[in-house]
């Protein structure tokens, strides 16, 4: 039975540290993080992610400014918002939930975010910096499955580690993230997607896995060795008339079965989830102390 890897505790632990060193922040040099988050439309999800983001601020001692702007607001609006946001000295991170509606360009949004701001990490400058190795902002959910990796203690110097899933988001910058040359990292990686023909012979070559497909519990036992350290990133919706709102929360890992095979496993709910609001939190602070760029 698999040591869970327990991203509630972990995201607590991070958010307490924080609470302090923001304390000392205000205290010392008179600099309250800020950051500013901007919603567009009524997409419940993302209201939800915005929300507990607006919550995690004022837990932490942070400002926050929560922009909810309509489905049909036209890009110019989006991009005024964060042209003022860019020259405010009092916000030190600005964050654009997506997905964005149709008509506007998701990519030129993150790109007129200032490199400087960029807490989500999406900036072109961001996610080059982090291939290349120099300090930067890491996104979210990547730099909460390194932290949980290196607060358990995993080993990954020469280790195989292989990534279901390629996206901007997730995949890619975990990937880049776990062969670099650092204590955190330096592993030897692959990357799968759906033109893998075959999943199951390289899932089955990986010492740490993780999974960010968006396909529930596509991971099985029969895909891992034993001894797995498995990442599940997945947050997917299955049907479950038993449960009153009529369904639930599961991963891209089958987590009953593979926690009987892996040394160690991250829950949904409860790991790599609730680790991205925390690094959001984590950027912003270091973002304000002046510790990124
Ligand atoms: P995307 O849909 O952007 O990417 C999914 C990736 O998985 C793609 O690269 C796709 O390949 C690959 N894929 C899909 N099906 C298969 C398959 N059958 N075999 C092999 N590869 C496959 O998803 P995201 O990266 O945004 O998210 C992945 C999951 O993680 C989702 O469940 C999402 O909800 C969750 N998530 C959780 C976060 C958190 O914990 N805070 C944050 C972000 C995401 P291809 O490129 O070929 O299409």
């Amino acid at each position: 039975m698999a040591q869970i890897i327990d991203g509630k505790l972990i995201s607590a632990q991070i958010k307490e540290e924080l609470k302090l060193k923001t304390n000392k922040l205000i205290n010392d040099k008179g600099i309250t993080p800020g950051l500013a988050l901007l919603l567009v439309g009524d997409n419940p999800a993302s209201k939800s992610y915005v929300g507990s983001k607006e919550k995690s601020c004022a837990e932490l001692g942070f400002k926050s400014i929560v922009e909810r702007l309509p489905d049909d607001v036209n890009e110019n609006t989006v991009l005024e918002f964060i042209n003022k946001w860019n020259s405010d000295p009092t916000i030190h991170g600005i964050l654009v939930q997506l997905p964005l509606p149709k008509h506007i360009n998701e990519s030129k949004v993150i790109q007129s975010i200032s490199p400087k701001k960029d807490v989500d990490g999406f900036h072109p400058e961001s996610f080059g910096r982090l291939v290349i190795g120099l300090p930067g902002f890491v996104p979210c959910t990547p730099a909460g499955i390194v932290e949980l990796i290196k607060r358990y203690k995993i080993q990954t110097k020469g280790k195989h580690v292989v990534v279901v899933g390629r996206s901007n988001i997730v995949g890619k910058p975990i990937a880049n993230l776990m062969y670099q040359k650092n204590q955190d990292a330096n592993s030897i990686v692959t990357i799968c997607h759906t033109a893998a023909p075959d999943l199951r012979y390289y899932t089955k070559q990986a010492d740490i896995l993780i999974a960010a497909v968006g396909v529930p519990q596509i991971i099985k036992a029969d895909d891992v060795k034993d001894g797995v350290v498995v990442i599940d990133v997945g947050i997917n919706r299955v049907e479950d008339s038993s449960i009153e709102k009529g369904y639930r929360i599961v991963g891209d890992v089958d987590f009953d079965s593979v926690k009987e095979k892996a040394s160690s496993i991250t829950p949904v709910p409860g790991g790599v989830g609730l680790m991205t609001v925390a690094m959001l939190m984590q950027n912003t602070y270091k973002s304000a102390a002046g510790e990124v760029l």
